[in-house]
Order: structure tokens, then C-alpha cells, then sequence
């Protein structure tokens, strides 16, 4: 045996372990249908092309291709032009070099395409929407310059100008012009054929060079109205579709030139497509048989309408208008984790700590406290320790804390004091004569929050009752002063970072005794020494600190609150808001 007929022998041996895998019997004996390695869809080859290469021995009668294989099926009318087949061209010949067995039957399942190829629900396509002088006539109008070429495609925009960084338009920004006049009669006869309910006011022309593709993509719901239309000229090509689970599902649909594509429904806002980028299609023939097409030069023209509005469809997992919606849901559960993880932790587990470096009020309001009329109900919200009760022994006072451990403090100093939070707060309304409310609302992680805690504190407040607000500042230095809080010779050195311990936080870390860089942070608290003392001995407490004005526009937007008297104190925003009722 020469070396040749070893390779050859390897090769059947191959084939044969090959077929048996896909469920192919084979038979020494000679019967109608051969399976030939070496000639499937995988291998560049077409049905067309496997013809030729049998003709000059035995005409085939049908030559079946199999998707994703590398092997197809030719059946003859006869054993003995099967034989005269296998006998001139098993492991001979030209290359590529085939190999041939015989086989008793062609498993039909193989042969089917790989997958659907009807259109998706709401998706319509017309054929032969032009004919071959009005094809050319555009094509001839189109230039394609290095300019507006994409990496994959190349690409002209009539009418608006897509962004595709954004994918999305500008409809602010229309281009001079509007559509091209070659497009009117394309346009209306769309419209007279009832194919397209509105009138597109954009295009996009792409040129696809055989290999090229686009990525498989919904078209932004709110960028355009209902129905896209994909107008294809110069070459056919396929489309893949691809429904999302629940309910996945996938279609191959060819589009001919000079077709249109509309897609409506289900199509344009659920399923995905996109245009593979290979050179060949695998295709089906006539009677159905499968073969592979090579691709030539695309020309696709979308018209569409801006939709100038949200999108109201029915699939809102793929809506971008209703984005908005899943963002309000994470911003909730950041606000949830900022103001339990930390606040409402925090202070509880550095509460002794935290009650010991805080004795001296702030004279400003031990000032409100003090010259609060004599048997005024004064309410404390967020008392922490308890330092401004019992300021003033002429009053009736009520701390409320969220922290059981600072309310339990407060009270061991002989102060009455209520462990909850300020949303809502435990009072009846119009029930207290004044509020004080020290370095609390900057706690709360969202402006509704914050404006909603204001609108609690004039609640409570009887009509023409007063509360004092305290919130820490966005600025530290105010003129020429500089808050307590800087540190001196720190002031530029500022800045507000993540420290690499802090990898996990969700905000960046503030560095004490800086200037803030933005209004949302996390402020570490250091515990010194104690059994108490965390692995770190760092609790990061969140704050929102206000800019300027921001106090007294929430005062303004809560309702019901008239700001009597605002200032900045101690690095802090600062409002005596009057309940107007
Ligand atoms: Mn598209």
C-alpha cells in the first residue's frame, strides 16, 4: 500500500467515524445515495458547485447540503451511477479532495434549515417594492466617500443625523434638505400600498461589502414611531431575529433586493436583528434543498419617523422610555442601603463614642431654644444625646432619635426621648409648638426624602409654629471665613476619593477636614480604642451636604412651610421655616 493509499484509507476511516456520529448508516454494497466529506456548507462549498463537479461521471439527482456540516448527500437514479460516482471521484481528483461511502438513507432532520425562516409577528416583507430601473436609478445617486464609513458598514443620514453613541436622534437638529427626491416615489408608493401608516421624516443608508454585518439590535423605542422599513438593493442578504426569553426564539429570513421590510409590533420593539457578517448565506433552492450564496454589495435604506415623545409599547423590558423607571428603582434601594448601612448603623454602633464629643451646643440654637415662649412643646428631632434638651427648663421637650442607643443616653440624663425616625414622625399633627432639627435631614439619601422630612417637621408644627433646621454644608469656607471643620493648610489639599479599603462602597469617601468635592459622600468616623472597636474602627456615615439655597428651595417645594429666617452657621445651611397653615 503507497503512501497514497494510506492518506486515502486514513481519510474513509475518518468519514466513517464521522457519519456514525450524525446517525449516518453506511453500507459496503452500492446503493443510490453517496455522502460526500469534504463538500459541505462549512467548506464554502454550494449545491451548485458540488453539480459540477459530478457531471462529468453521473448526473446527480439531488444534491441536499446540510447546515453547519461539512458533508452533503448527492443521490443518483441508480446504483450503477453511484458507482460510476464513487469509483471517479472517492479520495481523487482536484482539490478539494472528496470522499465518498455509500449510505441506505438521508436522515431528513439534517437537512433542515438550522432555523425558522418565517418572519417574526408584526414584521411584513414585499418583494420587488421597485423595479431594476429604479434600483439603479438610486443606486447611481449614492455616493460613498471615507467619510461617515463605520467600521463594519458605511453610512449616509437624510433628514436627521443618527448618533450612534446614543443610538438615537437629535430632533432638535434636522438636516438641511430633508429626504433625497429619489426617495418620494419609493415613499408613496409605501404609503398607497397601506404598507406604512406615517410618513418617514428620516433615512439611513448603509452599504454592506460582502462580510460585513451589523450587530443584532432593537432600534431605540423612543427615537422612532411604530414601523421601520429596510429597503434592500443591489444584493440579497439575511436577516437573523431574535426573540428574548421568555419565549426565546430565533429566524433567518432572507431579504431579496428591491424588497421591503416593515417592521410593526412585535418585530420592531421585542425581537432583536442584526446581519451576521459573513460572505456566503446558506440559502434554500428550489424545491428547497440548501445551498450557499455568496453575498454581494448591499445597499439597505431605512426610513423611519422620530417619534418626538415617550414610547408607550408593550414590552417595556426592552423600552428605553421606561428606563427611568428601573433607575428610580435602584436609586430606592441605594437610598435604602445608604440610609440603614449608613446611618441608622452607624450611629448606633458608634453611639457612646459619638455622645462623647458632643456637649457644646451651637449658641445659635440654644438661642431658638432659649427664647421659645415659656410652656411651648418643643420636639427635638433627631436629639442624638440629648444636648439641646433641657436647655431652656420652661419648656416641655420630646427628643426622637432612630437610635435606641443614643435615646437610652439621652434619658439616663433625665430627658424624655423616642427611638424612631423623622419619616414619618411618632406625632399628631399640629401637636407641638416648635422643632428643632440639628444635622438630621442631610441623613436621607434622596431629595424626596429630604423635602418629605420638611413637610413631616410642619406636620407636627402648629399652625404659626416654628422649626429651626440645621444641614451640613457643600461649603466649608464661605468668604473669608473658613468653617471650624477645615483643617488648616488642608484646604486645597482636598479631595474626596475612594480609598482602597473602600472599593465596596457605594459613594466615594470624603477626607476630613477638606472641602467637599460633591454632594453626595460617605464621612468615615474613626472609633478609638474600646471593646467596640470594629475590624476597621472606621463607620462611613452618608450625607448629603447642601449647596447654597438648596435648604430653602426643599422648604419651599415641601408645601405649607414659609421660611422665615436662613443663614449659614458652623459650616452649616441654616432655616427657621414657619408652619403657614
Ligand atoms: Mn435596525
Amino acid at each position: 500500500m503507497d503512501k497514497q493509499d494510506k492518506k486515502i484509507r486514513r481519510k474513509k476511516q475518518r468519514t466513517a467515524a464521522l457519519c456514525s456520529k450524525e446517525g449516518i448508516s453506511l453500507t459496503s454494497h452500492p446503493t443510490q445515495t453517496v455522502v460526500v466529506c469534504n463538500a459541505g456548507l462549512t467548506t464554502g462549498a454550494s449545491r451548485e458547485s458540488i453539480v459540477e463537479r459530478f457531471l462529468p461521471h453521473a448526473s446527480p439527482r439531488r444534491v441536499r447540503m446540510v447546515p453547519g456540516r461539512q458533508f452533503c448527500f448527492v443521490e443518483f437514479d441508480d446504483e450503477e451511477s453511484a458507482c460510476r460516482a464513487v469509483e471517479a471521484l472517492d479520495g481523487r481528483g482536484c482539490e478539494p479532495v472528496l470522499y465518498l461511502a455509500f449510505t441506505e438513507s438521508v436522515p431528513d432532520a439534517l437537512c433542515c434549515p438550522p432555523v425558522a425562516t418565517a418572519l417574526p409577528p408584526g414584521a411584513t416583507l414585499v418583494t420587488n417594492i421597485m423595479d431594476e430601473t429604479e434600483e439603479q436609478n438610486i443606486l447611481s445617486q449614492l455616493t460613498f466617500g471615507d467619510d461617515g464609513s463605520m467600521k463594519h458598514r458605511q453610512v449616509q443620514h437624510f433628514g436627521y443625523e443618527f448618533d450612534y453613541a446614543t443610538n438615537n436622534v437629535d430632533a432638535t437638529r434636522p438636516l438641511p434638505g430633508g429626504l433625497p427626491a429619489w426617495c418620494e416615489p419609493l415613499v408613496e408608493r409605501l404609503q398607497a400600498r397601506h404598507l406604512l401608516a406615517e410618513r418617514p421624516d428620516q433615512l439611513t443608508i448603509n452599504r454592506y461589502l460582502p462580510g460585513q454585518g451589523i450587530p443584532p439590535h432593537v432600534d431605540t423605542h423612543s427615537a422612532f414611531t411604530d414601523q421601520l422599513v429596510s429597503v434592500s438593493l443591489g444584493a440579497d442578504t439575511t436577516m437573523e431575529f431574535s426573540r428574548p426569553p421568555p419565549g426565546g426564539a430565533t429566524a433567518a429570513v432572507r431579504l431579496p433586493r428591491r424588497s421591503a421590510l416593515v417592521m410593526d409590533g412585535e418585530a420592531r420593539y421585542l425581537w432583536s436583528h442584526g446581519i451576521v457578517p459573513r460572505k456566503s448565506d446558506v440559502t434554500a433552492g428550489v424545491g428547497g434543498d440548501l445551498t450557499l450564496t455568496p453575498r454581494g454589495t448591499r445597499v439597505s435604506l431605512t426610513l423611519r419617523r422620530l417619534r418626538r415623545a415617550a414610547c408607550h409599547c408593550r414590552h417595556p423590558q426592552q423600552c428605553d422610555s421606561r428606563q427611568p423607571a428601573a433607575d428610580a428603582e435602584q436609586t430606592a434601594a441605594l437610598s435604602r442601603t445608604l440610609e440603614s448601612t449608613h446611618v441608622a448603623q452607624v450611629y448606633e454602633n458608634i453611639a457612646d463614642h459619638f455622645s462623647c464629643t458632643r456637649h457644646k451646643p451651637w449658641p445659635r440654637v440654644e438661642q431658638f431654644v432659649r427664647t421659645l415662649p415659656t410652656g411651648s412643646l418643643l420636639l427635638d428631632v433627631g436629639c442624638g444625646n440629648g444636648k439641646y434638651l433641657g436647655l431652656n427648663r420652661h419648656l416641655f421637650e420630646v427628643g426622637v432619635d432612630q437610635s435606641a442607643r443614643l435615646c437610652a443616653i439621652g434619658r439616663a440624663r433625665g430627658h424624655q426621648t423616642v427611638t424612631a425616625g423623622c419619616l414619618p414622625l411618632p406625632v399628631r399633627s399640629g401637636a407641638v409648638d416648635a422643632c428643632i432639627c440639628i444635622a438630621v435631614i442631610h441623613h436621607l439619601a434622596t431629595r424626596e426624602r429630604r423635602t418629605a422630612a420638611l413637610r413631616e417637621l410642619g406636620r407636627v408644627l402648629r399652625p404659626a409654629g416654628r422649626a429651626l433646621v440645621y444641614v451640613w454644608a457643600l461649603e466649608q469656607r464661605l468668604g473669608a471665613r473658613s468653617a471650624g471643620y477645615l483643617k488648616r493648610g488642608r484646604q486645597r489639599a482636598g479631595a474626596d476619593g475612594r480609598p482602597e479599603d473602600a472599593a465596596a462602597l457605594p459613594l466615594p469617601v470624603h477626607t476630613n477636614r477638606t472641602e467637599f468635592q460633591q454632594q453626595d459622600v460617605l464621612v468615615p468616623w474613626k472609633l478609638r480604642g474600646g471593646a467596640e472597636l470594629l475590624p476597621s474602627g472606621v463607620h462611613h456615615r452618608y450625607y448629603h451636604v447642601y449647596r447654597q439655597g438648596e435648604l430653602e428651595e426643599d422648604a419651599r417645594s415641601a408645601g405649607g412651610l414659609v421660611v422665615r429666617e436662613s443663614y449659614y452657621d458652623q459650616g452649616n445651611w441654616c432655616a427657621v421655616l414657619e408652619n403657614a397653615s
